[in-house]
């Protein structure tokens, strides 16, 4: 049902802060910035080689990422993970009771579809689904 690991999202203060780390020292490309109005967030993807990171930063006090980052600090949000046909995946997933925090697809960065995984179901790891076909 999962393809292969797209993404692991990390939630920093600040884009401004955290580009200078993982760009500039670790080396890595950053490919592009975006904003997600619906999902409050301003977020970074760098690559290395076939792998990408995520940075999200938080756009106002009411984004999920500022909330996290008041209680756990900056560090790992999700593991983002690619499946070919969204709806489908979100079905299998639902009737093997996984619990879900979107039961319809939303809009993530790059125009995707996406949807979570609550982390209660996976073991303390929130888990991002993103459509990506074929
Ligand atoms: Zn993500």
């Amino acid at each position: 049902m999962l393809s292969k690991l797209n993404h692991i999202g990390i939630a920093v203060n600040s884009l401004e802060e955290a580009l200078p780390f993982y760009r500039d020292r670790l080396g890595m490309s950053l490919t592009k910035i975006e904003v997600v109005e619906a999902q409050r967030v301003r977020v970074a993807f760098l690559s290395l080689g076939s792998e990408t990171i995520e940075l999200i930063e938080g756009t106002d006090e009411q984004s999920p990422i500022r909330k996290f980052i008041a209680k756990r600090g900056e560090g790992i949000h999700h593991l983002c993970f690619q499946v070919p046909n969204l709806e489908e995946s979100l079905r299998e997933l639902k009737r093997k009771r996984v619990r879900l925090i979107d039961e319809v697809p939303r809009q993530g960065a790059e125009g995707a579809r996406v949807a979570f995984l609550h982390p209660a179901s996976c073991h303390g790891v929130l888990i991002e689904l993103k459509e990506i076909k074929g």
